[in-house]
């Protein structure tokens, strides 16, 4: 085959399909000098919510911010624990830390890359211990107030035991969903199960602005008119606070930006499980599936492959041999949670997590936007087999 240069996103192909509606839209917010939560902001969390399954969505400025306002509407902070697992985009562990609790973490189901429900029923069960005013961790003390779930690369976490061990311990639900807009579980969406669904709209996600953004979706109205209050500092009526909030509005420039793209969604989500069913048979065909491991796409779920992740021996010699060809990769994550230095006080060691490390070790995202050509796909797949040959 001759030397192709196949990048792991290319965003410019994608915005020639829909630069024509784009730039009137932006027009349009220009002409209106209407920068701050207004109308585009309003149409975008109406269909937002709308597109995945949820009641109310609140539209924020990154994905990050939309973790940190989910915490704090549920009022969680100091002397408290959140649930998460450690192999994850660092906000996950980051935004539970900057409110002052405590991220306990539970290592992760090697199939699905998400937290283990399995995990999730012994340390409920065997490391806490109920007291009169909730459940506590008994190593630290805290008080356990929620679980996040992160539904890695696009494929949701198992969600029902992880819903009914919430109802059952009184602890509510926080979806991290940054990486699963349109990602289902036994018919319902991502950010629809929980008590919040977070999502993030930085350009590398399946539906991405022209910079930071992001949501919140929320089921309960009352909640839902918390976060919106918490978003514009705690205040309401403005310059009044009752809650101490944050600044984490979205641009309306954003919001138009997302407007155009996300009626485009379906079909860019479609175009990478094509392509994903593209690399699994010709894996498949090729002999390969015996050397890396494939994703697995579970009964019941819709991946949406916001990445396209395998199990690949010699991880970073194929790393290096696939950029000599041409072929851009990328690693998430390197390094777990629990062993990042900024964690070292939770007292965790390598060895804890076993499969959140060799998960770190040994996986490799592969190219998977929705506007890769055959040939290109091929090109991957012919250079994987080469290495391995
Ligand atoms: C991208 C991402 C975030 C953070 O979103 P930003 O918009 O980049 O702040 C949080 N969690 C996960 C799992 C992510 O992939």
């Amino acid at each position: 085959m001759p030397k192709m240069t196949v990048p792991l996103l290319d965003l410019r192909r994608q915005y020639q399909t829909f630069k024509s509606d784009l730039l009137p839209a932006l027009e349009r917010v220009c002409d209106s000098q209407m920068f701050i939560l207004g109308p585009e902001v309003t149409r975008l969390e109406v269909a937002t919510a709308a597109y995945c399954h949820s009641e109310h969505g609140i539209g924020v400025s990154s994905g990050t911010d939309a973790l940190l306002l989910a915490l704090m509407g549920l009022d969680i902070g100091p002397g408290d624990a959140v649930i998460t697992s450690p192999y994850t985009f660092f906000a996950t562990g980051g935004t539970i830390a900057r409110t002052g609790a405590r991220p306990i973490y539970l290592d992760i189901d090697p199939v699905t890359f998400n937290l283990c429900p399995v995990l999730l029923a012994r340390y409920l069960a065997e490391s806490c211990e109920a007291r009169e005013d909730g459940l506590y961790d008994q190593r630290s003390g805290t008080r356990l107030r929620a679980i996040m779930p992160v539904h890695l690369y696009g494929q949701m976490a198992d969600m029902d035991p992880i819903l009914a061990l919430a109802t059952r311990y009184g602890l509510a639900v926080v979806e991290d969903a940054a990486q699963a807009i349109g990602a289902e579980y036994r018919g319902r969406r991502a950010g629809s199960l929980g008590d919040i669904g977070c999502f993030s709209f930085f350009p590398t996600k399946n539906l991405g602005a022209f910079g930071d953004a992001g949501l919140v979706t929320a089921r309960d109205a009352v909640l839902a008119e918390r976060l919106r209050i918490l978003r514009v500092h705690g205040g309401k009526p403005k310059y009044y606070h009752a809650l101490i909030g944050g600044n984490f509005r979205i641009d309306e420039l954003q919001a138009a930006v997302l407007n155009v793209k996300l009626p485009l969604l379906e079909s860019w989500t479609e175009g990478r499980r094509r392509n994903a069913q593209i690399y699994d048979a010709a894996f498949t065909q090729g002999g390969l599936d015996t050397t890396i491991g494939l994703p697995v796409a579970l009964n019941g779920r819709r991946h949406i492959y916001n990445q396209y992740v395998i199990r690949a021996p010699e991880r970073d010699r194929l790393r290096a041999f696939l950029a000599e060809q041409g072929i851009g990769t990328e690693i998430y994550y390197p390094v777990s949670l629990h062993e990042q230095t900024c964690f070292a006080y939770l007292g965790h060691a390598t060895g804890d997590y076993p499969e959140s490390e060799r998960a770190s070790a040994e996986t490799l995202a592969l190219p998977i936007f929705a506007e890769l050509e055959l040939a290109e796909l091929e090109y991957v797949v012919d250079a994987i087999r080469r290495f391995y040959a």
